[in-house]
């Protein structure tokens, strides 16, 4: 036995599933998760000592890769300055200045721990904010898990097959209206229906829930301007995107500015953080300013400031976003190469530096039924033969991988080279 099997053995008689979040336990691609010991720069170390090239960055956050000696030092340094005090401090100030210098389209940021908590508390601003109830969102998109946005889910929720979990009441459920990704006229056809009932538009900018599928021409546009018609709030859920997809996230990319936008991942520098902001006059509605209410005992926690601050600082350095971008472009350039070397039909999709790969005949993948129709039995022979070359990719076919700046051109080539020996297996 490994000690990853021994250790998930042990796990599963005290944790559900033996997980604490359940894409973690390998369902999507069977087998054993692996329990990783330390992970430094483009590896990933496993109790069995054995080493992995990381295409996963603890789900994203790692855009440095592991165990940066930025990060270690301003972390170092917090801790011996106390872990947190509960109670304002200037980091958070400095955090929140960069978060609003780098999204233009943020003029006032709040803090929070987690993806889902941007979300969630987006979400309630929006209704707060518009005296509005109904939400629209998109099948296959993942926000975290919101009551009301566990609706026609997409990633763990999508992978276990529930992407409408037990729970959550009906009547809340109901305002949650779901459309298809990319739909330019779906979306057209409810705003005419029922504009002015619908308080907000979640979306994340380029879906990276159900692999990775960049907006159509023309679909960001829309919601801009369906929401602008009927008094809408259009937030983008740049949990994932946010600084990846470039600097300034996928608003960035597009020049779409949404009203509000939540980030997680990469802003917290691993640590748990995650944030909401966008216009003033929507912002000021939150408490203590206005009356939606939203606080949080460890927001703003110094020692995730400390860590998300000096990502943050990292990332801005002239031509980050280049060199990673090309990072991403080398590894999909080759992956795909591979895989028509092998006669294997493959599609692999980019935007910044998140990647997807897809086992069809589609030249591109453009909607949830498209993801839905690939072949997810080879993708899970691909993950397991990938894991055998040490390489770590997202345990499921509904995942975006992440490229790291500590992955080198080398590290890549070893990838394709591994890609290379399991796509001639399959
Ligand atoms: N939104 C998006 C787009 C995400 O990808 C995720 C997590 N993968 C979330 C929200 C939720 O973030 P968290 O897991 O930090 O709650």
């Amino acid at each position: 036995m490994t000690q990853s099997e021994t250790l998930f053995e042990q796990a599963q008689k005290y944790i559900p599933g033996g997980v604490n979040s359940p894409v973690r336990a390998f369902r999507g691609v069977g087998g054993t998760p692996i329990f990783f010991k330390h992970a430094e720069g483009a590896y990933l170390y496993d109790e069995d000592d054995r080493r992995y090239i990381d295409y996963v960055g603890s789900w994203g956050p790692m855009i440095l890769g592991h165990s940066d000696p930025r990060i270690r030092q301003v972390l170092h340094a917090q801790v011996d300055l106390g872990v947190g005090y509960g109670a304002p401090t200037a980091i958070e100030t400095d955090m929140a200045k960069k978060v609003c210098e780098l999204v233009p389209s943020i003029e006032l940021v709040r803090m929070v721990n987690s993806g889902t908590e941007a979300t969630m508390s987006a979400i309630r601003l929006a209704r707060g904010y518009t005296g509005r109830d109904k939400i629209v969102k998109f099948e296959g998109c993942y926000h975290g898990h919101v009551d009301s946005l566990l609706v026609k889910a997409g990633s763990g929720a999508l992978t276990l097959g529930v992407p409408n979990s037990p729970g959550i009441p009906a009547s809340l459920a109901e305002h949650t209206l779901t459309l298809t990704y990319n739909d330019i006229n779906g979306v057209r056809e409810v705003f005419d229906r029922m504009g002015d009932q619908i308080a907000a538009i979640i979306v994340e900018p380029v879906a990276g829930n159900m692999n990775c599928i960049p907006p159509v021409p023309g679909f960001l546009e829309t919601l801009r301007e369906v929401c602008d018609a009927h008094g809408s709030v259009l937030i983008f859920d740049e949990v994932m995107t946010g600084f990846r997809v470039s600097l300034g996230g996928a608003q960035g990319f597009y020049g779409i500015t949404p009203d509000l936008t939540a980030l997680g991942k990469v802003i917290g520098g691993g640590l748990p953080v995650g944030a909401f902001g966008g216009k003033r006059d929507i912002m000021e509605q939150i408490a203590p300013l206005g009356p939606v209410y939203q606080a949080g005992t460890l927001s703003g926690n110094p020692l995730a400031m400390a860590a998300g601050l000096a990502t943050l600082n990292a990332i801005s350095e002239p031509g980050f976003h280049d060199r990673l971008t090309a990072k991403t472009q080398q590894l999909c350039e080759g992956l795909k190469q591979a895989a028509d070397e092998a006669g294997i039909p493959l599609t692999v999709q980019r935007a910044g530096a998140m990647f997807g790969l897809f086992f069809t005949d589609a030249p591109s993948v453009t909607t949830f039924d498209q993801v839905m129709a690939c072949d997810v039995e080879r993708f899970k022979a691909f993950f397991q033969g990938m894991l055998k070359e040490g390489i770590y990719l997202a345990p499921s076919a509904f995942e975006a991988g992440f490229v790291s700046a500590a992955l080198s051109s080398q590290d890549i080539e070893a990838t394709v080279n591994a890609a290379r020996t399991v796509l001639a297996t399959l």
